[in-house]
C-alpha cells in the first residue's frame, strides 16, 4: 500500500464510471477551488471499469497536470469499492470523496477545510434539497434513511452522501475495516471521531447518466441494513412466538372439544389459511436468513476487495507493490 508520505495535505478521490463527459469541466472546477486553496493537493482518480473512453481520458489529465493520479480497477466493482481503493492510494492529511459528475460542488471543499481547521476530523456535507431527482426517488431515499435510523446500531446520518472531508486519522482507520461489504456511509459513521457538517443543495448530475437503477439502490439498501443491523434476523423469534403461541391455545381447545363433543370435519378454510399463512413465513425468514448468510459466505471467502490493472502517478516503488497487492 502506498505509505503516508506527508507531503500533501488535500487528497480527494473520485470514483468515476464511464464518465468521459463530465470530466474536463470537473478537472476545470477542482482545480481553480484547489488552487485558490494555497494547499498542496493531489487528484486521485479511480477507473472503476469504465466502457468509454474514460481511462484515456484520465491518462491524459494526469500528464498535464501530475497532481491528477489515476488509479484503474480491473474492472467495474462498484462506486462503494472503487471510493475504498481510492482511499487506499490517498496520502493527503485530509481527504474528500467526491462525485464526477459534479453533484457535489468543488466549491464547497473550501468550507469543508475550513472546518476542518477548526479542528474536526469529519466534516459531513448533508444534503439541504435534492434537484432533478424524481418524487419517487426521494420518496424511497427518505423511507430507506428512516429505516436505518431507526434499526442500525450507530446513528448514520441522513442525506449525507459520500461527499465530505475526513482527517487521515479517520482514513487509517476506515483502511482497517476488513470487511468486503462495503456500506461506507455506515463504515465512517462506525467509526466515530469528531464529527459536524455543513448544509447544500444537491444540484443535478452535469452530464450522462446515473447507473444507480432501482434493483441496485434496493441492493445498496440491504447491504446497509444488514450490516449495520441484526434485527431482520432476530425479529422471527418473536413472530415465531407470536404466532405460536396462540396456535398451542387454538390447539388444546381443538383437542378438548373433539375429546368432548367428537370429530367435527368442516375446517378446511381454518388449516387451508394457517397452513399457507405459516408456509409464507417461514419463507420469506429463510430469505432474509439467505440475504445475511450470502453476506456471510462473501467474507469468508477473503478475496481482495479490488483489483488494480495500474496506476499513474504514484512513485515507482509504490506501483510495483501496488500491481501485486490490493485491499
Ligand atoms: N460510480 C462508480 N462505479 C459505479 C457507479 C458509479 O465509480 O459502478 C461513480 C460515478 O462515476 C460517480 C459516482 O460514482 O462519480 C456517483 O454515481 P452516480 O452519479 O451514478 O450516482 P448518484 O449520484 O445517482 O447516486
Ligand atoms: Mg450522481
Amino acid at each position: 500500500m502506498p505509505s503516508y508520505s506527508g507531503d500533501v495535505e488535500l487528497s480527494v478521490v473520485v470514483p468515476v464510471y464511464n464518465e468521459e463527459q463530465n470530466l474536463d469541466y470537473l478537472f476545470e472546477r477542482l482545480t481553480s477551488v484547489l488552487n485558490r486553496l494555497n494547499m498542496t493537493y493531489e487528484i486521485v482518480c479511480v477507473n472503476d471499469g469504465s466502457k468509454d473512453n474514460t481511462i484515456e481520458r484520465l491518462i491524459e489529465h494526469h500528464q498535464q497536470n501530475p497532481a491528477i493520479k489515476v488509479v484503474n480497477l480491473s474492472r467495474n466493482y462498484g462506486k462503494e469499492i472503487a471510493l475504498s481503493a481510492g482511499l487506499d492510494y490517498t496520502c493527503g492529511d485530509a481527504v474528500v470523496p467526491i462525485d464526477a459528475d459534479l453533484q457535489d460542488p468543488p466549491e464547497l471543499i473550501a468550507d469543508l477545510v475550513a472546518k476542518w481547521r477548526e479542528g474536526y476530523d469529519v466534516v459531513l456535507a448533508t444534503r439541504r434539497s435534492r434537484q432533478g431527482e424524481s418524487w419517487i426517488k426521494r420518496l424511497t431515499a427518505n423511507a430507506f434513511y428512516r429505516i436505518i435510523d431507526r434499526i442500525s446500531h450507530v446513528p448514520i446520518p441522513r442525506d449525507t452522501g459520500d461527499f465530505r472531508l475526513i482527517d487521515r486519522r479517520v482514513v487509517d482507520a476506515i483502511k482497517q475495516l476488513p470487511e468486503r461489504n462495503r456500506f461506507m456511509k455506515g463504515l465512517f459513521a462506525w467509526v466515530g471521531f469528531k464529527q459536524t457538517s455543513i448544509l447544500y443543495d444537491r444540484p443535478s448530475r452535469y452530464k450522462g447518466e446515473t447507473t444507480w437503477n432501482y434493483w441496485r439502490l434496493w441492493n445498496f439498501a440491504l447491504d446497509g441494513i444488514t450490516s449495520f443491523s441484526f434485527i431482520p434476523l432476530k425479529v422471527w423469534s418473536y413472530i415465531g412466538l407470536l404466532v405460536a403461541i396462540p396456535a398451542f391455545f387454538y390447539a388444546s381447545f381443538l383437542v378438548i372439544r373433539t375429546v368432548l363433543f367428537g370429530v367435527d370435519l368442516p375446517g378446511y378454510a381454518s388449516i387451508m389459511v394457517a397452513v399457507l399463512f405459516l408456509g409464507g413465513v417461514q419463507l420469506v425468514s429463510l430469505g432474509v436468513l439467505g440475504e445475511y448468510l450470502g453476506r456471510v459466505y462473501e467474507e469468508v471467502k477473503g478475496r481482495p476487495l479490488y483489483l488494480v490493472r495500474e496506476s499513474y502517478g504514484f512513485d515507482s516503488s509504490q506501483s510495483v507493490k501496488q500491481k501485486v497487492h490490493s485491499s
